[in-house]
């Protein structure tokens, strides 16, 4: 169970109709929703990786303690959102270390692990697992393996897998969950999936994904998504707002449905299950994405 956190006015939808010098003036409404998936997995006795986007870490300091207190996975997020495959090396380089840094200093111990804004890690930006490797992260869960307007690098592994980097770093991916059926890849995460299938047809796919519970499936999901109170932008694009908005009310209801269909718990923690299970496996095999 994953949860990006950020705010509704982070994401690359609306980023036709919201600059980032405009984030600071907005109403913000991270804390509270993310308190109520907070309360959700409580009720539900689920731990779940919180993604921390640095610029939330910077101004609700308090949050990401309370999120470890609960004995959450914190790892992070990036620090401004901005799709990685148009960025310089060196501007990445720098704001994920102050991200990382930010929540190490937060939560009193080492942040591992790393998805970026937007799946944003594709074939033109794989360098960006060689400074994610640098900087001291061990694992990363970034990669769709999904055509897609924005993000995706079709083919790559279903399962969790070992990742040579460029430079012949390790790290350990953890790539989206995708379903197979009559042969066509679809993605069956989370976010506007979850929110836009009807869910009998997610549940479906996403118990298909496991391969009759040999394999764990990465579920993401992001705070805004179950706030149909959040403002609403209709001057962006109709399929920006179909992507954004459909069915926000009716996302918690549906997570608590998948939370008792199913078994949860932090990426870490299933990754550990997963190991036991597979001892068959190599640790050796290393995966190169080129
Ligand atoms: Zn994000």
């Amino acid at each position: 169970m994953s949860i990006d956190v950020e705010d509704y006015f982070h994401v690359a939808a609306l980023a036709q109709v919201i600059r980032p010098d405009q984030w600071g003036d907005l109403p913000s409404r991270v804390e509270r929703n993310t308190e109520q998936l907070l309360a959700l997995f409580e009720r539900h006795n689920v731990r779940a990786t919180f993604f921390v986007l640095g610029w939330v870490a910077e101004r609700y300091p308090g949050l990401v303690r309370k999120l470890a207190q609960g004995g959450h996975e914190i790892a992070s997020h990036g620090y401004s959102h901005q799709l990685i495959y148009n960025q310089t090396p060196e501007v990445f380089r720098e704001e994920t270390q102050r991200a990382k840094a930010l929540l190490e200093d937060q939560v009193q111990r080492p942040v591992r692990g790393y998805r970026a804004a937007s799946y944003s890690i594709t074939r033109q930006s794989l360098w960006a697992l060689d400074i994610l490797a640098e900087l001291g992260f061990t694992w990363d869960s970034s990669i769709f393996p999904i055509h897609h307007d924005r993000y995706g690098i079709p083919g790559s592994p279903t399962a969790p897998y070992t990742l040579e980097t460029p430079a012949g770093h390790q790290l350990q991916e953890f790539p989206l969950t995708t379903a197979k059926l009559f042969g066509v890849t679809i993605p069956a995460a989370g976010g506007g999936y979850f929110r836009q299938f009807p869910y009998p047809l997610f549940r479906f796919l996403f118990h298909r994904a496991s391969d009759h519970g040999r394999k764990p499936q990465m579920f993401y999901l992001h705070p805004w998504e179950i706030d149909p109170g959040q403002p609403r932008y209709n001057n962006a694009s109709w399929f920006s707002r179909f992507r954004h908005y459909t069915n926000l009310d009716k996302c918690e209801s549906r997570l608590e449905r998948l939370l008792t269909d199913f078994r949860f718990g932090t990426v870490s923690d299933s990754y550990t299950d997963y190991q036991r299970q597979q001892p068959e496996a190599s640790p050796d095999q290393r995966v190169r994405l080129a």
